[in-house]
C-alpha cells in the first residue's frame, strides 16, 4: 500500500495560512512564526504565528460580548441544534479533518478518521442532548417559621461566562471539543488555543461551526504556546479555565488561574495507569488487552496503561504473547491506510522517548521487544515491551507518554494492589479476571478516576472521566460537567 492522495481542500486550507480565528473571522496572527512539522518526515510543511497580547485581548473581548450579546440568552434547544448541525458538518469533512490531523500529528489516518472525526461527533451530539437538561432544583428551606411567614427556595444553573481552553497534541480536536461542546450547551463561550504542534483541525473546525449558524465570538481560536496560554488564562474577563496536558503544565495552568482572579480551573493531567492480570485470565484476552491499553497511537493516550502487573504463574506467556504480536505491527507512514503504528508526534517527545528507552537497562528494565529509533526521516521509535526487576524501576514510574508496556510480576492480590497505588498519578487503571466477584471487590480499593474491568482505554461521553491525585481536578462527560460551567445561585423568597 502507499500514501493516500491529499484532498485539494487540506492544501488548500494550508495555503491559506489563518492563524487565528477571533469574532467569526479567521486572520493572521502577529507574534513569532511556529514551524508545524510532518512527524512521518521531520520536514517543516507549514507555520503558525503566536497571537500576540492584543490578539488575545481581541478574542477574549469578542467572546465576552458574544456572551452577554447572544448566547447566553439563546433558547437551548437553539443552542443544540447548532451542535448537533456542526456535528453534522464534522462527519461531512471527516476525511479532511482526518488528514489535517495525522499531517500534524503522525497519527494513523484510520484513527484520525475513527477518533478525531468519529468520536468528535458522537461527543457533539451527546452535549447537544443536554439542552434544556440542565437546570435548578425546587427546595424546602429548613428553619422553623418565626411568625407565620413562610419560605420557599430554588436554584438556577447560570453559565460561568467566558472559558479559556487549552488543550495538548495528542487529540487535538476530540479535547477541543470535549471543552467546547460542554461550554457552548451550558451557555458559555469559548477562547481556545490549540498545541503549537497540531493547530490545524482546530482552526478548521471554527470555519465550519460558523457555517453551523455558531454566532460570531461564541468560539474563538488562538494558536502559540505555554504564553499565548498565560495570557489567555490571565486575561480578566476570563470566568473559567478548562485544561488538558501534563502534571507539570497543569500546577502552573492552576497557579496562573487562582493568581489572575480566583479563575476557577479544571486540570485534567498525565497519568501513569496500571493494568492487574490475575492468574484466571485467558491467555488469548491478556495479550489482546495489553496491545489495546499499551500501543493506541503510539501510546500517546492519557488514558493508556504503562504499568502491567501480572500474576507471577502467567507472566512468561503473556509476554511471549504481546511480543509475538508487536512483531506483526506494521510501521509506517501514517497516511498509508495498512499502517498499524506510526511515527510519535513531535521532535521534543521523540526525544524524550528516546532518552527512556535508552537508560530503561541501567533503571531496573530489561527490554524484551523494540526499544530503538527506527533509521529513517521522522520520529518513528519501535513499540516496546519491557519486563522490570524492581517496583522503583523508571518506567514503573515516570509518564512515558509513549509505546511502552513495562511488566512486573506479583503474587497475591494485597501486593497487586499495593503496586497499582504505587504512583503519584491516579487517572485509569483496569483489572482483568473471569471472576467478576474479586473484581468488584478489588476496584473499590485502586486509586484512579476511572476504573474498567476487562478493557482499557474505552471513553464514552455518558459516563464522567477525569484524574484523582497528580492526574487533576474535575471530571469531563456524564453530568459532571455541569458543575463546572455552571454556577449555581439560590434564590429564596418569603410570602
Ligand atoms: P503540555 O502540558 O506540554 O501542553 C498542553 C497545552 O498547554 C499546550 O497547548 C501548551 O501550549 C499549553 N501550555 C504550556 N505551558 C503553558 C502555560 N504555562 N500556561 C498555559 N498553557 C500552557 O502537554 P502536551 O505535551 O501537549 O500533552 C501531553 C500531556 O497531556 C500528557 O501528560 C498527557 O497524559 C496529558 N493528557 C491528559 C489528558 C486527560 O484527559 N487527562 C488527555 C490528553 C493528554
Amino acid at each position: 500500500m502507499s500514501d493516500i492522495a491529499l484532498l485539494p481542500e487540506v492544501r488548500a486550507f494550508l495555503q491559506q495560512g489563518h492563524d487565528c480565528f477571533i469574532n467569526g473571522e479567521y486572520g493572521r496572527a502577529s507574534g513569532p512564526a511556529h514551524p508545524v512539522v510532518n512527524p512521518a518526515t521531520g520536514e517543516t510543511f507549514a507555520e503558525v504565528r503566536e497571537a500576540d497580547p492584543a490578539q488575545t485581548d481581541a478574542a477574549v473581548n469578542a467572546a465576552h460580548h458574544a456572551f452577554h450579546g447572544t448566547w447566553r440568552d439563546m433558547a437551548p434547544l437553539q443552542r443544540g441544534a447548532i451542535l448537533n448541525r456542526l456535528a453534522d458538518l464534522i462527519d461531512q469533512h471527516g476525511e479532511e479533518l482526518a488528514q489535517l490531523e495525522t499531517l500534524c500529528s503522525g497519527k494513523t489516518i484510520q484513527l484520525s478518521r475513527a477518533f478525531e472525526v468519529g468520536q468528535s461527533s458522537h461527543f457533539l451530539r451527546y452535549y447537544a442532548g443536554w439542552a434544556g437538561k440542565i437546570n435548578g432544583e425546587t427546595l424546602t428551606p429548613s428553619l422553623p417559621s418565626m411568625q407565620g411567614e413562610r419560605y420557599t427556595a430554588f436554584t438556577l444553573r447560570e453559565p460561568v461566562g467566558v472559558v479559556a481552553g487549552i488543550v495538548p497534541w495528542n487529540f487535538s480536536l476530540m479535547i477541543a471539543i470535549w471543552k467546547i461542546a460542554s461550554a457552548l450547551i451550558c451557555g458559555c463561550t469559548v477562547v481556545i488555543k490549540p498545541s503549537e504542534f497540531t493547530p490545524f483541525t482546530l482552526l478548521r473546525l471554527a470555519g465550519l461551526a460558523k457555517e453551523a449558524g455558531l454566532p460570531d465570538g461564541v468560539l474563538n481560536v488562538v494558536c502559540g504556546t505555554g504564553a499565548c496560554g498565560q495570557a489567555l488564562i490571565e486575561h480578566e474577563k476570563i470566568s473559567k479555565v478548562s485544561f488538558t496536558g501534563s502534571m507539570n503544565t497543569g500546577r502552573k495552568v492552576g497557579a496562573q488561574a487562582m493568581q489572575a482572579n480566583l479563575t476557577r480551573a479544571t486540570l485534567e493531567l498525565g497519568g501513569k495507569n496500571a493494568a492487574g492480570f490475575l492468574a484466571d485470565i485467558d491467555t488469548q484476552k491478556a495479550v489482546a488487552g495489553v496491545m489495546e491499553a499499551a500501543y493506541l497511537h503510539q501510546g500517546q493516550v492519557c488514558a493508556a496503561a504503562e504499568r502491567f502487573y501480572v500474576h507471577r504463574s502467567r507472566l512468561d506467556e503473556i509476554v511471549d504473547g504481546v511480543a509475538a504480536q508487536l512483531k506483526q505491527l506494521k510501521i509506517g507512514s501514517p497516511l498509508d491506510e495498512s499502517t498499524d503504528f506510526g511515527p510519535l508526534s513531535n521532535r521534543p517527545h521523540f526525544e524524550k522517548v528516546s532518552q527512556y528507552f535508552a537508560s530503561a537497562p541501567d533503571q531496573g528494565c530489561e527490554i524484551v521487544h523494540g526499544g530503538r529509533a527506527l533509521d529513517r526521516p521522522g520520529f518513528f521509535i519501535e513499540p516496546t515491551l519491557a519486563v522490570a526487576d524492581r517496583r522503583d524501576a523508571t518506567l514503573l514510574q515516570e509518564e512515558v507518554f509513549g509505546p511502552v508496556a513495562c511488566f512486573l510480576p506479583f503474587d497475591d492480590e494485597e501486593e497487586l494492589l499495593t503496586l497499582m497505588n504505587d504512583s503519584p498519578y491516579g487517572l485509569t487503571a483496569s483489572l482483568w479476571t473471569n471472576d467478576l466477584s474479586r473484581a468488584l471487590r478489588l476496584v473499590p480499593r485502586i486509586e484512579a478516576g476511572t476504573v474498567w474491568v476487562n478493557m482499557h482505554t474505552f471513553i464514552d461521553p455518558a459516563v464522567p472521566f477525569g484524574g484523582i491525585k497528580g492526574s487533576g481536578i474535575g471530571r469531563e462527560f456524564g453530568s459532571a460537567f455541569i458543575e463546572d460551567y455552571t454556577e449555581l445561585k439560590s434564590v429564596t423568597v418569603r410570602y
